[in-house]
């Protein structure tokens, strides 16, 4: 078995692509048995997880079949674990390109194209326009150039909702219509998708 390095504190940035996470990943759930988070999904490696149960810091709800061993024992490695301490989430979303992006559901503010996604600024930069929730919104490539650093009137286009700073808990059921292409078997208990939005 690897030699687990001890962390004061966990993981609560998750990898966005569970492929990345090489194999066994488990599913990460809160001490209220619902995920962390959706998108990215809340996963470890398996060496997380099991210096996690190692630590006590984790209930393990689930397993896969294969075992590790280290010279003293042998553990099934987990697919979900429950944190025993309750994570408070968040109060403020964090303003990053992921997030702007997400509440957004990656789709053009303009026209509602998904794909090949940029940035623009509602009230132009050179007019003065900031950086913020309220005046930056996903918009596709040629919607970007068509606007220019007009103003939303002198373009003529219009945004299909106001932008706005979304809640912490908002944001984490945008990211249920986000559901990834690898799922566990084990955590279809504890996921609820937002199937109906689903493309
Ligand atoms: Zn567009």
């Amino acid at each position: 078995m690897t030699a687990l390095a001890i962390d004061d504190d966990f993981r609560t940035t998750f990898v966005r692509d569970p492929a990345a996470l090489r194999h066994y990943p488990a599913l990460v759930l809160n001490a209220d048995y619902r995920p962390l988070s959706y998108y990215p999904l809340s996963l470890w490696p398996w060496q997380e997880a099991v210096k996690a149960a190692f630590l006590d810091r984790v209930q393990i709800v689930a397993t896969y079949d294969e075992c590790v061993h280290s010279p003293t024992t042998t553990i099934r490695i987990p697919s979900v674990v429950v944190l025993k301490d309750y994570v408070k989430p968040q109060k403020q979303v964090a303003f990053t390109r992921f997030n702007l992006f997400l509440r957004d559901e990656f789709c053009c503010q303009y026209c509602g194209t998904r794909g090949d996604l940029t940035f623009d600024h509602v009230v132009p930069r050179s007019k003065g326009g900031v950086t913020s929730w309220e005046n930056v919104v996903a918009a596709c490539a040629s919607c970007n150039l068509r606007k220019g650093s007009r103003s939303l009137r002198q373009s003529g286009m219009s945004l299909r909702r106001p932008p706005r700073r979304p809640g912490s808990e908002e944001l984490r059921n945008v990211g249920r219509k986000f559901p990834p292409n690898y799922l566990h078997d084990s955590w279809a208990d504890y996921l609820y998708w937002d199937a109906e939005l689903e493309a």
